[in-house]
């Protein structure tokens, strides 16, 4: 999506194999199945088999979208996937993905995590020219704007004069005829991997979906390359279209987001979950009777926080004190804020034994409405916790998110205009700290300004239309769909 109304939604997940002597469909089945937390609310197919390309996109988790028939009529030994995320208000099928379409020149198949700023302006510059648009995503403005300049150059010099064009965030799979490419856009906002299987190549947003295919993880896409899969599975090639001063990784994928069992450049994620645990112990930690994670996101952050916290001789028990409901869905799109508040209810039960007449620090990666913490905080006093003490993973999240993760709005963010004090306060807790912005770029080995810390600091990396940026950035002069500079 783009005109960039606040909470922007397209926090999905992507994937593309070339595989030298089977069928790509099951693979790519499964590494989507790997992929499931980047998105449920539709999965899809686009596959090539040197004739014809082959798709079947369908609303729902990925089980439920594809029979075996489905699988046997994607064709072909390269194809590309995608999982979307639920949007608030309700499903819309006109922006499930991979979104495909022929032209001129040739079948072209688009997988996009991230979202651009300036898809309006393409879109309208494209339409005047005729092309004509069956969805207001970014996806298809993409697939448009290098359709156009696959008429007028070779694959890689109409991917950089599109990559010119566009700004923002984007991770992308594409197939072109039987040719699979992943592009990762200048900053490398969202991830993107390169695997080897046995008989192939595979390009996925996290790592996890390699590993289900007995893959090996090669590297991260490089911020700005591009990545061509030979068509025969034998190896890739790649291009370094462009080469930016600095990144913007979200940090947001390493607290929240991705699978801990996922490498996010260069780094697995369980391990910074656990060292930003071990952080927040060493800026905020208090001593209590139990340390426990509010499941299952807290998770690692608890243990690394228990482990610091037991180094240094505290006394305190790491326990599981709240068990989750696996079969409630995702609180945080509930349409109301009562439905958010029964939804938690029932997904999170506390353990009485754990818990009654002690002390107790719980552990979560974020606050964002606060709704989670505020009935956290009240069940556990309710089966009997003397004192109840919040930690967090993450700073406090003030600003929406345009670049691609799923978050509240401004006004629904609890820290939008509290102080933490105030929210402590609201929260109903005896304290409250969160993790500082120091700490997440210590963690990640990065400094300040090549992570994208807009929803903790409300400046962006990119030039977002009545938004702060952190950095000298430049839009795309649009109007000129096919550069002579490349
Ligand atoms: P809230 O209850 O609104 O404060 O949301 C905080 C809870 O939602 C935490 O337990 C987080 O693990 C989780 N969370 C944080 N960000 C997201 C997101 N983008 N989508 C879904 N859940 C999230």
């Amino acid at each position: 999506m783009s005109g960039l109304p606040q909470g922007l939604r397209e926090k999905c997940g992507v994937v593309g194999v070339s595989l030298a002597d089977r069928q790509a469909a099951r693979p790519l089945y499964y590494a989507l199945y790997a992929l499931q937390h980047r998105g449920q609310e539709s999965a899809g197919i686009v596959t090539h088999d040197g004739f014809q390309q082959h798709d079947h996109v369908e609303l729902g988790l990925v089980g439920d979208a594809f029979t075996e028939a489905d699988l046997d009529g994607l064709a072909g030994r390269v194809g590309i996937g995608h999982v979307r995320y639920p949007t608030e208000g309700g499903l819309d099928s006109s922006c499930a993905q991979p979104f495909s379409v022929s032209f001129k020149s040739g079948s072209l198949g688009l997988s996009h995590n991230g979202n651009l700023v300036n898809a309006d302006e393409i879109r309208e510059e494209l339409a005047g020219l005729g092309h004509a648009f069956t969805s207001d995503g970014d996806t298809e403005v993409i697939a448009h704007d290098l359709a156009r300049n696959l008429l007028e150059a070779d694959l890689v010099r109409a991917v950089k004069r599109t990559m010119n064009r566009i700004h923002g965030s984007y991770s992308l799979t594409i197939t072109h005829d039987d040719t699979v490419l992943g592009v990762r856009d200048p900053e490398g906002n969202r991830p993107l991997c390169i695997g080897k299987l046995d008989d192939g190549y595979i390009l996925a947003s996290e790592s996890a979906a390699i590993d289900v295919l007995d893959g090996e993880l090669i590297r991260d896409v490089n911020p700005g390359e591009l990545v061509v899969l030979q068509e025969d599975g034998e190896g890739f090639d790649s291009y370094q279209l462009f080469t930016p001063e600095n990144t913007a990784h979200c940090f947001f994928e390493h607290v929240y987001f991705a699978r801990p069992d996922s490498a996010i450049d260069g780094k697995l994620v369980y391990d910074v979950r656990r060292d930003l645990g071990r952080k927040l112990w060493e800026e905020s930690g208090i001593e209590t009777d139990v340390v426990m994670p509010v499941p299952d996101s807290g998770r690692a952050f608890a243990s690394g926080y228990a482990e610091a916290a037991q180094e240094e001789g505290a006394d305190v028990e790491f326990a599981e004190g709240l068990m989750k409901n696996r079969y409630v869905g995702r609180t945080f799109i509930m349409p109301t804020q009562d439905a958010r508040e029964r939804a938690v209810r029932l997904k999170l039960n506390p353990i009485r034994d754990v818990v009654e007449g002690k002390t107790v620090t719980v552990i979560d990666d974020s606050i964002v409405r606060g709704t989670t913490s505020t009935q956290l905080v009240q069940l556990l006093r309710d089966v009997g916790a003397e004192a109840v003490h919040m930690r967090i993973g993450a700073p406090p999240i003030i600003a929406p998110c345009y670049m691609g993760i799923d978050m509240a709005t401004r006004e629904e963010l609890i820290a939008a205009d509290q102080t933490t004090e105030e929210i402590c306060e609201e929260i109903a807790a005896d304290s409250l700290a969160y993790l500082s912005i120091d700490a997440i770029a210590e963690t990640l080995d990065e400094s300040e300004s090549d992570l994208c810390l807009g929803c903790v600091t409300g400046e962006y990396p990119y030039d977002i239309e009545g938004e702060e940026t952190d950095r000298d950035v430049e839009r795309p002069v649009i109007g000129d769909p096919a550069p002579a500079d490349d």
